[in-house]
């Protein structure tokens, strides 16, 4: 049995919808599936319905773009209650964190000429982020890819770039545990600075991201030591995207039916209501 614990769907910035992603997902052989979008678990209540005909076991999930050290470090949660009222206020929170960011980068490029609609980022059902930005800058003509808009306007230092305000990533881990879930280092090796690395193996997470679309396995092997060292779980998944990162594909990471069932499990407890034999 495999599981891919990584993947967008549109109420972030992904382009499928969850159903979608269940089809597709059955369709590879996956057995189970947890849709982390950022700061949003909006896709669950269709997920979890439609769980039973894909014969897909879901487990809660959701990402957080977290500030640590004055550095943006990714959080996985996992496993959490979907009811808890700490988790919903910090998707809230991250969500509006991350609204007005988009508007200020919005504004910063409109300094430098480039009026973008605002209208078009403004469903709050829904995690706007800059690969959005990224499209309409080349829907405008502005760029031609994303990596293109990514590497002019809207990365890291870049013209555009605004880190908006912080939220931290030791309280975002104590809300996750709050609720019940396990809070997971995403994408650890995407951390170059080997300081930040060290600062964030100390603190209270449960596990880190060892399997991850594209990672070599040297570099594999290294987070994985790290994280058995630590007696932590070591989750993994594709950060599938659909059609706007067409490079990761659903189920090119995954974990197996072990560690799946640790996490189901946890998610069982979580979410007595949800429970389905
Ligand atoms: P946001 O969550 O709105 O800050 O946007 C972050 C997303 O943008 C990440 O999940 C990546 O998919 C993408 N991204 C961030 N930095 C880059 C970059 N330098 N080049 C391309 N895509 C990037
Ligand atoms: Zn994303
Ligand atoms: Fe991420
Ligand atoms: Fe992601």
């Amino acid at each position: 049995m495999r599981a891919d614990l990584h993947v967008h769907s549109h109420y972030s910035d992904g382009t499928a919808t969850p159903k979608e992603l269940m089809e597709e997902a059955k369709a590879l052989g996956l057995g189970g599936l947890s849709i982390t979008d950022h700061d949003s678990i909006a896709a669950y209540e269709e997920a979890l319905a439609l769980a039973k005909t894909y014969e897909m076991q879901v487990i809660s999930g959701v990402e957080f773009s977290t500030l640590h050290e004055g550095e943006s470090v990714h959080i996985l949660g996992y496993s959490f209650s979907l009811q808890d009222p700490g988790i919903l206020a910090l998707c809230k929170r991250h969500k509006e964190r991350r609204h007005k960011r988009n508007l200020q980068i919005l504004a910063n490029l409109e300094a430098l000429g480039i009026s973008l609609d605002r209208a078009q980022f403004s469903d709050i059902e829904k995690t706007w982020g800059r690969p959005h930005i990224a499209e309409a800058l080349i829907q405008k003509g502005v760029v031609s890819s994303i990596q293109e808009a990514f590497d002019i306007y809207l990365a890291e230092g870049k013209k555009a770039y605004d880190p908006g305000e912080s939220i931290s990533a030791e309280e975002t881990i104590a809300v996750i545990h709050q609720a019940g879930g396990f809070a997971i280092l995403a994408h650890p090796h995407l951390i170059k600075k080997q300081r930040l690395v060290k600062s964030l193996l100390r603190l209270d997470f449960d596990g880190l991201e060892g399997y991850y679309a594209r990672l070599p396995k040297k570099q594999e092997a290294r987070w994985l030591a790290l994280a058995t060292e630590r007696g932590w779980l070591i989750t993994g998944g594709s950060d599938y995207h659909g059609t706007i990162k067409p490079y990761s594909k659903l189920g090119s990471s995954w974990v197996d039916e072990e560690t799946f069932q640790l996490l189901y499990q946890r998610f069982c407890k979580s979410n007595p209501d949800q429970v389905r034999s």
